[in-house]
């Protein structure tokens, strides 16, 4: 049974429940919680899963232990009634910690996709590290994407027979979707994708930067606008209002500027391919621009995805509004900084995580050989 509640847990197990289907061992059975609704319905459309149930929690300006409380109270019947012989959650939403919890509590295996990420900082991102840290301790497999975070579970004493890295099952859905080039349902884009413009690509939406750093953002995006008039900025607009509210008004009038709704999975890693430069304060993102040579600049002070940093792709450039100007400049500026960063790298994954991650799960229910880790992220 797969529980999943918001756009980046979608995505990143719709290619495990696919690999799920195609099992001959295991049966797939798909859980909705509806942390995040509109989001998480469209990329189910895409990727053609049809949830077997829908816990259907959301409610606007719901509290982090409201959501945890519903999904705890709504799943328990389910498993009940189900009675799966594992659970997979992904990552670290409240979403996955509390259904990793209520299995836990029905004494059924859960195996964590995603698992292992740490900033080292309980409060950034908040909640993110906390719920991945809960979920490691009630977690029976824990499916690594990368060494980095095979080390630090065994840094927390999980047992190394526990672990499976698998490499991140987001470059799976990227590489499910990249190549379809899907229209955009927004002709102004299209328009743009023709005009050949150097697109910034910005999303934003982390919980630690509502607010003060989110209207910087605002502030910076509009000065980048109006000092690069040739460079066209598109900014999928979360749906959170508290979003909205701090990033939006600031942007209004200007001609270089798009705002959209969440773009569609595949309209947007279409955009992401077309893009000169991503700034963002997204985990998937991060994971998934590297792999097409995009550089990024990501708007947090830390981050648990240090190896596209290490690479060289990937820079932390925190939130204050005259450095995002300074750092989206010096790329649009100058040509070898741009190129330094601008090298496709796969620190990642290579596509094949889901199905590496359905073997250690029927290894884990039925025995048999052990699948070996991914190494594809080793330094060479
Ligand atoms: N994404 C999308 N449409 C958008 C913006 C992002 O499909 O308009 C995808 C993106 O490709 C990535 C995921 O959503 O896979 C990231 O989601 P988000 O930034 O909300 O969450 P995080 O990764 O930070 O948990």
């Amino acid at each position: 049974m797969t529980v999943y509640g918001t756009r980046p847990e979608a995505i990143k197990v719709a290619p495990v429940i696919k690999a799920l289907e195609a099992s001959e061992e295991l049966d797939s059975v798909t859980v909705v919680t509806g942390q995040h609704r509109e989001m998480l319905d469209q990329v189910n459309e895409i990727f053609e899963i049809t949830p077997d149930h829908d816990l259907d929690i959301f409610e606007h300006g719901a509290s982090l232990s409201q959501i945890a409380a519903r999904v705890l109270e709504r799943l328990d019947p389910v498993l009940a009634a189900e009675q799966p012989a594992a659970v997979v959650v992904q990552g670290d939403t409240s979403t996955s910690t509390a259904a990793a919890l209520a299995a836990f509590h029905r004494g059924i295996p859960v195996a964590h996709v995603e698992a292992g990420l740490r900033s080292g900082n309980i409060l950034s991102p908040f909640p993110e590290e906390a719920n991945r840290r809960i979920t490691s301790q009630v977690a029976a497999l824990h499916l690594a994407p990368t060494a980095t975070s095979k080390a630090n579970l065994r840094h927390e004493s999980v047992p190394g027979d526990a672990i499976l890295v698998t490499g991140n099952t987001v470059i799976d859905a990227l590489l499910m979707t990249v190549d379809k080039k899907t229209p955009f349902s927004d002709p102004a884009l299209e328009d743009l994708a023709d005009s050949g413009s150097r697109i910034l690509l910005v999303t934003t939406h982390r919980r630690e930067n509502w607010g003060g750093a989110m209207e910087g953002v605002g502030r910076a995006l509009a000065r980048l606008a109006t000092a690069f008039p040739e460079v066209h900025v598109v900014l999928p607009a979360h749906r959170n209002p508290v979003v909205r509210d701090a990033v939006l008004p600031q942007l209004e009038g200007l001609d270089n500027v798009t705002v959209t709704e969440p773009l569609a999975y595949g309209e947007f890693t279409r955009m992401l391919a077309l893009s000169s430069v991503v700034l963002t304060d997204s985990g998937g993102v991060q994971e998934e621009a590297p792999s097409l040579g995009k550089p990024v600049l990501v708007m947090r002070e830390n981050t648990e995805r240090p190896e596209a940093v290490e690479a060289g792709t990937v820079k932390l450039i925190g939130t204050d509004e005259q450095r995002i100007v300074d750092e989206v400049s010096t790329l649009l500026r100058d040509q070898d900084a741009y190129e330094a960063m601008a090298r496709a790298t796969n620190p990642y994954g290579d596509g094949s995580s889901a199905a590496r991650s359905v073997e250690a799960i029927q290894h884990l229910l039925h025995g048999g050989p052990r699948p070996t880790d991914w190494q594809g992220d080793a330094p060479r």
